[in-house]
């Protein structure tokens, strides 16, 4: 290695492939259970137009105001996006699900619509547990409906995929936040709350204190925790509907069995929030101990330009769910373990084409299968073999080999067989179903 090698960005981490356990079985939990809740699949670009964020995902955010990664692209117009255009790698995937939605004229087709998505996000933050400037998240999008059962339904749901993958020891919180009828006059007592103790608050929410008041709530800064802690609550003073609304959103959730916690200062991150917020906590990860952000924002599809359109919905943080399934050992008991169906070893050298061909017919059956391709001796192969965890080895050469045959080995119990080549596959897959391991 050369004194300053090239190593991976400070945030950014590779996942090797012995380390895909657990990501799998949350992405397997979380798929199935949007098929069981009836959502859809989105994919949208991690490419975007930077104004996305600044109107949807709000200029007086941490997002936007420190967060993003954003480029110019080229001015020439070459890229035909009309040039002079920045451009942002998407920090979060709501405005962009929104944009899409509209894009793709969802709103003149029956306007309700239930969207999933999975895929990296970029934000400049500190790297810390579980924070990265790279990561991911799994998020749903429930569009065009005002009910509270639809609140509660993406709370459900998200309860439902941890404990899928595994999870028994998250927390949920929630709150209610209001609208905006009746969020002014909290907003008014509680900036009249804070500027008595203007003096113990960060120089960031010292501007926050006029320009997003609620923002304070949501600061990481430990003085202003304690400050926040002793605000007045939003509860006291929501509108009818909105109380309406989060005791309806409560009882649906204690009808799915969910236990949770209210949490009245609750506040989220992002500008677009209504009513319903919630956050799952494990305490697998510190300070940063939120695995999942949600919640109602009914105003952020008029702020993109769409019609009135209220929507709720969540993001999973992929890494720091991660972080909780390893610390709760949520590996996966029904998938085994990673070996493959069957390793051809070669004992002659010049067979090595023929035992290419039955690999790739073995694996054309729908069996992994694997050799050495490394100029290995008969011995060395048989050693990998075992190495490899494979189900059976399939051994070629010989005088089988003059009649087209191979012998088959168990590796479990150690047995050997001579299989007609041909046969091989349909034989593997024979026992396979027989011994229940398919
Ligand atoms: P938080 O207040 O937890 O930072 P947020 O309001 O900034 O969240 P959301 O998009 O709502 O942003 O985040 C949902 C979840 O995504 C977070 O709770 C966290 O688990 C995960 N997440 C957010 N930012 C990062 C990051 N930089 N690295 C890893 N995970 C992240
Ligand atoms: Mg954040």
């Amino acid at each position: 290695m050369s004194e300053n090698p090239i190593r991976s960005l400070s945030g950014t981490e590779d996942r090797l492939p012995w380390q895909w356990e657990f990501w799998r079985r949350l992405h397997a939990a979380a798929r199935r259970q949007f098929a069981l809740h009836g959502y859809g699949e989105l994919a949208t670009p991690v490419l975007e137009d930077a104004r996305l964020f600044i109107k949807g995902t709000g200029e007086d955010t941490e997002i936007v105001e420190k967060q993003m990664y954003t480029l110019n692209s080229s001015a020439d117009g070459e890229d035909g996006n009309g040039g002079n255009e920045a451009i942002t790698l998407r920090p979060e995937g709501t405005p962009p699900a929104i944009r899409a939605y509209l894009e793709a004229n969802m709103h003149k087709r029956g306007k309700f619509r239930k969207l999933w998505y999975a895929g990296p996000m970029f934000r400049r933050e500190r790297p810390q547990k579980g924070r990265l400037r790279q990561f991911h998240q799994i998020g749903v999008e429930a569009i065009g409906g005002e009910s509270p059962l639809l609140d509660a339904e993406t709370i459900l749901l998200a309860a439902a995929i941890y404990r899928d993958a595994g999870l028994t020891q998250c927390q949920t919180h929630i709150n209610s936040i209001g609208c905006p009828r009746c969020r002014p006059s909290y907003r008014h007592a509680l900036k009249e709350s804070l500027e008595n103790r203007v003096r113990e608050l960060c120089h960031d929410c010292h501007r926050r204190l006029d320009r997003n008041v609620l923002r304070v709530l949501d600061c990481k800064n430990p003085g202003c925790r304690q400050v926040a802690g002793d605000a007045p609550v939003i509860k006291d003073m929501l509108c009818g509907e909105c109380d309406r609304h989060y005791a309806l959103v409560k009882a649906a959730i204690d009808g799915g069995g969910v236990s949770y916690r209210e949490e009245p200062h609750l506040v989220r991150g992002l500008d677009y929030y209504t009513r319903t917020v919630y956050e799952i906590k494990h305490s697998a990860l510190g300070a940063r101990d939120t695995i999942c952000g949600g919640g109602r924002y009914d105003g952020l599809v008029t702020q993109l330009g769409g019609p009135h359109t209220p929507c709720v919905g969540f993001a999973m943080g992929v890494e720091a769910t991660l972080i909780a399934m390893e610390e709760e050992s949520c590996a996966d008991e029904a998938e085994g373990g990673d070996g493959i169906d069957v390793y051809v070893v070669c004992f002659d050298d010049s067979a090595r084409p023929r035992c290419f061909e039955q690999v790739t017919s073995l694996r054309k059956a729908g069996l992994s299968a694997d050799m050495d391709y490394e100029g290995r001796s008969s011995s060395k192969q048989l050693k990998m073999a075992n190495k490899s965890g494979a189900a059976f080895s399939l051994l070629v050469g010989g005088s089988e080999l003059q009649r087209n045959a191979a012998a088959l080995k168990d590796m479990h119990s150690g047995k050997q067989q001579e299989v007609p080549l041909e046969k091989a596959a349909g034989e593997i897959r024979k026992r396979k179903s027989a011994s229940g391991n398919t």
